[in-house]
C-alpha cells in the first residue's frame, strides 16, 4: 500500500521536435540510429575515469561522441586545482541580485569549460529549505521559492551560456539529510519519505523548477529519498508527471549518487543515467530488458537522445570545448599538467558577490562602519577569524580536521555521531568549525582549494594602512580585553555538511565569547559566517553589542569583503533569505529533521509528512503571528531609502482563469505572460550611495493562501538624493494558485493585495489588483 501513494505517470512524454531544442534533437537522433543496443545502453550510465570528474559518461568514440564528464558544483568547480571559490548558493541568496548571480555563473561555467567538465551537477534548488537546521540548505539561495527561482533562472542561463550543461538539483523533496539515503546498518531501513501534497508541490518545491527548466536546463538530478513512498529516480509522477510533462522538460535525469534503486521500473518512471555507475540495475541487465520487451527500445531511444541532444544543444559537439575531464587530475597530489581556469576578469564579480551575500541586521549608535582614522586598537576573537590550518584536498573550505568527509554514517544524526566523530575536537560542537574561517559549508557542495581571505589577513592589512594595533585571540571563550579597543570584533561560524542536519541553531561556546567580550567592551561587534538562521536573542540585547553582521559563506573574497563593509568601503547591501527566529522553538515542527523511533509503526520506512502545505518560514511566522527577530527579506544599510507612489496596470493580456498555450519549456507557454504591472518611487534619503532591494508582496485571494507571497524583487544603486523608479511585471504564475481538481495554474476572481517596501515586515507601499 506504501507504492499507492504516488501515482503512476506512464509513459514517458517525447520530446518537442519543434521547440527550441528541435535541431539539436535532429543531430541527436541521426547519432542514436548509427548507435548499438550496447552502446545507446552505455551512455546511460557512469564508469569509472581517469579523471577526477564525479562521474563520467562513456564516449563512443567510432562516432565521435567523446563522453560526459560530470563535476560538482555548487561553489564553483570542486575537488581540482587552478579555478575560483565562488560564494555559496545562500550567499547568492542573500546578495538577492539577479544580474550578479549571472555573472557569478558564467564565470563558474567558464571555468568549467577549461577544466573539460560537461556537466555541472548544480545549481541546487532542493532543499527549499523546509527543515530549518537541513544541513544543505546553504546550497540552495532561498527558502523562498519566488527568489531561488529567479535566481536559478541566472544561473542555469550564465553557465549554459558559457557552454556547460546545469544538472540543477535535487528533484524533488529531500529537505533532510537525516534518513536521506536507506541504511543498511542493522535491520535495513528505507530512505525517508517526503509526503507531499499536489498543491504545496506545485506552490513551493516545484516552483523553482520551472524557473529552472525555462532557462533550458540541459539536465536534472533525481533525489536520495522517497517521495510519497515511492523512490525519487524511480518516481513515475514525478519524473515522467511532473517534469517531463507539465514542465516540458526536453533534457536528460541522471540520478543521485547512488539514488537508483530498480531496474526496468527507473527506465520507464524516466530515469535517464545511473550514477556513479549502472552495474547493479542496468548495464548488461538493460540490454537483456530491451531484448525480452521490458523496456522498448523506442524508450532506450529516448533516453539516449535526451542525453546527446543537450549535447549538440549546448555546443559541445563542436571544436573548441576540451577532451572531458581534460583539466580535472585524478589526484593533484600526482605530477599533472597546470590547466588554469580562472579568469582576471572574474576580480570584481568575486568580490562583489562575497560583499552582497552579507547581511547587517543589527547597528546601533552608528557603531558602523568604522572610522579608520580613529582606530588606535582593534580587539579580533573567534575561531573563524583565521584561514584554517590547513585547505585540504577533500574539503578545503569546509574544514580541514575533517579531512574524511564520513560517507559512511551519512544516514545518521548528527547528535549521535557528536562523541565519536567530532569528539576530538576542542570545543566538541558539531554545529561550529573551530578550526578556522568559513567560506563555504562541506560535503559536494563545498568550495574547491583555492586562496582564502581570512578576516585576520584583511584586517591586518587594513590596521597596517591606518596605523591601528591589533589584539587577537583565536582560540579562548574565555578572553582579557583590553578595556581601551575602539573595537571587539567577535567572529564566529554555523557550520553545516552534506549528510548531516544541523544539531542546532546556536551553540554555548560562541554565544559564552560574544558574551565575555561584550561584558568588557563597549563598541562589540559580532560576525557569523553560518549556513542558515542563527539565533542571537542571548546577546542581542547586551548594550555593548553595537553590531551584528550575517556573512554566509563567501568565497575566497570572504576577508576582503567584510573588512570592506566594516570600514565603509562597501554599503551593505544583503537581506536575510530566511527569517530568523527570537526562538528555536519559534519554528514549530520545521525545527528539526523526522527521525525514526523504536516505537514507530513505520520504523523500517520512515515518513515526514509535509503537512504545513506552502506554510514554511516567514509564511508560517505570519500565519501565527510570531514575531520574528529578523524578517525574511530584511537587511540595513548605512543610508536608508525611502517608498512612494505605488501605481497598478493591468496590461491587454486576456485575464481568462486557466493558461491555454501549449507546454513549452518551463510549462504553458502563457503562464508566462505578463498580467499587470506594478511600479514604485524609491528615493536615497541617506547620505551614502546605496543599493536597495525593493520587494514585492501579494495577498492571493481566496481560503489557506499565505497572507503574503513574495513576487517581485529588484536590486538596484541609488546615489544620495536619487529616485529611481522600480517596475515589478507580474506574470500569470505569480498570480495563480495550483488547481488541484482541475490540475492546473489557476488565477483567482477577487481583489488581490499589493505590498511594496524593504522587507517581509516593512511595507509601507499598500494597494490593489482586481481580476
Ligand atoms: C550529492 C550530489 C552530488 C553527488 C556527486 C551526492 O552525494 O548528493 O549533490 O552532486 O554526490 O558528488
Amino acid at each position: 500500500f506504501f507504492y499507492g501513494d504516488s501515482p503512476a505517470v506512464y509513459p514517458t512524454p517525447g520530446m518537442d521536435e519543434n521547440g527550441t531544442w528541435g535541431d539539436a534533437m535532429s543531430k541527436a537522433k541521426v547519432l542514436v540510429d548509427q548507435m548499438t543496443l550496447e552502446e545507446k545502453v552505455n551512455l546511460t550510465g557512469g564508469v569509472t575515469s581517469e579523471t577526477g570528474c564525479s562521474g563520467f559518461i562513456p564516449g563512443v568514440e567510432r562516432l565521435g561522441f567523446p563522453g560526459l564528464c560530470l563535476a560538482d558544483a555548487g561553489q564553483g568547480v570542486r575537488s581540482t586545482d587552478y579555478v575560483s571559490s565562488w560564494p555559496s548558493g545562500i550567499h547568492v541568496g542573500a546578495s538577492w541580485n539577479k544580474e550578479l548571480a549571472r555573472q557569478r555563473a558564467h564565470f563558474i561555467g567558464s571555468e568549467a569549460k577549461v577544466k573539460g567538465v560537461n556537466v555541472l551537477l548544480g545549481p541546487c534548488v532542493g532543499p527549499v529549505g523546509r527543515v530549518v537546521s537541513g544541513g544543505r540548505n546553504w546550497e540552495g539561495f532561498s527558502v523562498d521559492p519566488y527568489l531561488s527561482g529567479g535566481l536559478v533562472y541566472e544561473t542555469v542561463s550564465g553557465i549554459q551560456g558559457a557552454g556547460v550543461m546545469t544538472s540543477t538539483k535535487h528533484f524533488i523533496g529531500q529537505e533532510q539529510e537525516t534518513h536521506r539515503i536507506p541504511s543498511s546498518s542493522g535491520d535495513y531501513v528505507e530512505a525517508v519519505s517526503s509526503n507531499i501534497d499536489d498543491k504545496a508541490m506545485h506552490e513551493l518545491y516545484l516552483w523553482p523548477f520551472y524557473d529552472a527548466v525555462r532557462a533550458g536546463t540541459g539536465s536534472v538530478m533525481c533525489s536520495l529519498q522517497r517521495l510519497n513512498n515511492s523512490y525519487a529516480c524511480g518516481n513515475s509522477k514525478s519524473l515522467n508527471g511532473l517534469l517531463k510533462g507539465e514542465l516540458g522538460f526536453q533534457g536528460w535525469v541522471v540520478s543521485d549518487w547512488n539514488a537508483q534503486h530498480g531496474g526496468v521500473s527507473t527506465a520507464l518512471a524516466g530515469l535517464d543515467v545511473a550514477m556513479p555507475n549502472s552495474d547493479g540495475f542496468w548495464g548488461e541487465y538493460l540490454v537483456e530488458a530491451v531484448n525480452n520487451g521490458s523496456v522498448t527500445e523506442s524508450h532506450l531511444d529516448n533516453m539516449a537522445t535526451r542525453i546527446l541532444t543537450s549535447w549538440y544543444q549546448l555546443k559541445q559537439d563542436q571544436s573548441g570545448f576540451p577532451k572531458p575531464g581534460y583539466g580535472m587530475p585524478l589526484n593533484l597530489k600526482l605530477p599533472h599538467n597546470v590547466v588554469d581556469a580562472r579568469n582576471k576578469s572574474a576580480k570584481s564579480t568575486l568580490f562583489d558577490g562575497a560583499v552582497e551575500g552579507h547581511v547587517l541586521v543589527k547597528n546601533t549608535g552608528s557603531s558602523l562602519p568604522l572610522d579608520s582614522s580613529k582606530m588606535k586598537l582593534i580587539s579580533l576573537f573567534g575561531y573563524s577569524a583565521k584561514a584554517p590550518n590547513q585547505n585540504n584536498y577533500e574539503d578545503p573550505a569546509g574544514d580541514a580536521s575533517f579531512s574524511a568527509w564520513p560517507m559512511g554514517a551519512e544516514s545518521g544524526n548528527l547528535e549521535e555521531l557528536n562523541v565519536g566523530f567530532f569528539g576530538n575536537l576542542s570545543h566538541s560542537y558539531a554545529s561550529i568549525s573551530p578550526n578556522g574561517t568559513l567560506v563555504s559549508g562541506g560535503g559536494s557542495g563545498s568550495t574547491a582549494q583555492n586562496l582564502i581571505s581570512a578576516p585576520y589577513d584583511a584586517l591586518v592589512a587594513q590596521a597596517h594602512e591606518d596605523g591601528t594595533a591589533l589584539f587577537w585571540d583565536f582560540e579562548s571563550g574565555n578572553p582579557s580585553v583590553n578595556p581601551t579597543s575602539d573595537a571587539c570584533i567577535v567572529i564566529g561560524n554555523t557550520w553545516a555538511t552534506e549528510g548531516y542536519d544541523r544539531p542546532s541553531l546556536r551553540d554555548d561556546f560562541t554565544d559564552g565569547l560574544i558574551q565575555t567580550v561584550a561584558d568588557q567592551c563597549a563598541n562589540t561587534i559580532v560576525v557569523f559566517h553560518n549556513a542558515g538562521a542563527r539565533m542571537v536573542d542571548t546577546f542581542i540585547d547586551h548594550p555593548n553589542v553595537t553590531a551584528v553582521i550575517f556573512a554566509h559563506f563567501p568565497g575566497q573574497e570572504s576577508g576582503k569583503a567584510l573588512i570592506s563593509i566594516l570600514y565603509g568601503q562597501s554599503n551593505p547591501s544583503g537581506k536575510l533569505p530566511y527569517t530568523v527566529a527570537k526562538n528555536e522553538s519559534d519554528y514549530g515542527a520545521l525545527l528539526k529533521a523526522d527521525m525514526t523511533l523504536a516505537t514507530d509503526r513505520y520504523q523500517k520506512f520512515p515518513q515526514s509528512e509535509f503537512d504545513e502545505g506552502v506554510f514554511i518560514d516567514y509564511k508560517h511566522f505570519d500565519s501565527l503571528n510570531i514575531t520574528p527577530r529578523y524578517e525574511f527579506g530584511f537587511g540595513l544599510s548605512y543610508t536608508t531609502f525611502g517608498y512612494a507612489d505605488l501605481e497598478v496596470v493591468k496590461t491587454d493580456v486576456q485575464t481568462q482563469v486557466y493558461p491555454t498555450g501549449d507546454v513549452v519549456e518551463g510549462g504553458q507557454e502563457d503562464l508566462w505572460d505578463v498580467v499587470a504591472h506594478v511600479t514604485v518611487k524609491v528615493s536615497n534619503t541617506g547620505d551614502r550611495d546605496g543599493k536597495e532591494i525593493a520587494q514585492l508582496y501579494v495577498g492571493i485571494p481566496g481560503d489557506d493562501v499565505p497572507a503574503k507571497q513574495l513576487r517581485g524583487y529588484e536590486k538596484s544603486l541609488i546615489a544620495v538624493g536619487e529616485t529611481i523608479s522600480v517596475d515589478f511585471p507580474l506574470t500569470r504564475r505569480d498570480l495563480s494558485v495550483w488547481d488541484v481538481a482541475a490540475q492546473i495554474w489557476k488565477l483567482q476572481a477577487g481583489e488581490y493585495q499589493l505590498f511594496v517596501g524593504s522587507s517581509s515586515r516593512d511595507l509601507p507601499l499598500k494597494g490593489t489588483l482586481t481580476l
